[in-house]
C-alpha cells in the first residue's frame, strides 16, 4: 500500500481571494502560491503520492463548466510539472454545496474513491487543508491532517504555508 498526501486546491496550492484573483473560474486566474510547487517537487520527491481533492461547488451553481474545470487542473498539473512535482491526480466534488453528497468536504468521499482506485494507506497518509472542512474530512478517512493558516485547529500539524510544512510533513509520515 502506498502513502498519499492529499491536498486541498484553493489557499493550499493556488491564490484565492487575493488582489489580482476572487475565485478561480479560468486558467488565467490560477496563481500558485509562493513555494507550493516546489513543495509537492519536495514531497514527490521523497516517494509519496499526491493528490488534489478540491470542492468546486461552482460547477454545480453554474460559475463554471467542468470542461473549464479540467483546462484549469491541466495548467495546475503542467506549473507543477515544471517544478519537479507530480500529482497524480485532482479529485474534484462539482456538486452544489447543499447538494448533500458524499464527496463534498467535509465528507470523505473523495478520499475513499482515491484511496481504493490507487491501494492507499489512509492512516499513514496526510489530508492537508486551510479549512476546518479540509481537516474533518481527513480525520473521517482515518489520515493525519495539516491546516495551513493561523486559525486555532484540531489538525496534528498547523503551518502557515504549505512550503513551511514540507519538514513537519515528512517527519509525519516516518
Ligand atoms: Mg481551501
Ligand atoms: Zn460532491
Amino acid at each position: 500500500m502506498k502513502k498519499a498526501i492529499f491536498l486541498d486546491r484553493d489557499g493550499v496550492l493556488n491564490e484565492v481571494l487575493s488582489d489580482r484573483v476572487k475565485f478561480v473560474n479560468m486558467p488565467e486566474q490560477l496563481f500558485l502560491l509562493e513555494g507550493a510547487a516546489e513543495a509537492v517537487a519536495d514531497l514527490t520527491k521523497a516517494g509519496y503520492e499526491i493528490f488534489v481533492v478540491t470542492n468546486q461547488g461552482g460547477v454545480g451553481l453554474g460559475f463554471l463548466k467542468e470542461r473549464e474545470l479540467k483546462r484549469i487542473h491541466e495548467r495546475l498539473q503542467v506549473l507543477v510539472a515544471e517544478k519537479g512535482g507530480h500529482i497524480k491526480e485532482v479529485a474534484y466534488c462539482p456538486h452544489k454545496p447543499k447538494a448533500g453528497c458524499e464527496c463534498r468536504k467535509p465528507n470523505a468521499g473523495m478520499l475513499l474513491d482515491l484511496a481504493e482506485r490507487y491501494n492507499l494507506d489512509l492512516a499513514n497518509s496526510i489530508m492537508v487543508g486551510d479549512h476546518e472542512r479540509d481537516i474533518e474530512a481527513g480525520k473521517k478517512a482515518g489520515c493525519k491532517t495539516v491546516f495551513i493558516g493561523s486559525d486555532p485547529t484540531k489538525a496534528d500539524i498547523r503551518a502557515p504555508s504549505l512550503f513551511e510544512a514540507v519538514g513537519d510533513i515528512l517527519e509525519l509520515l516516518k
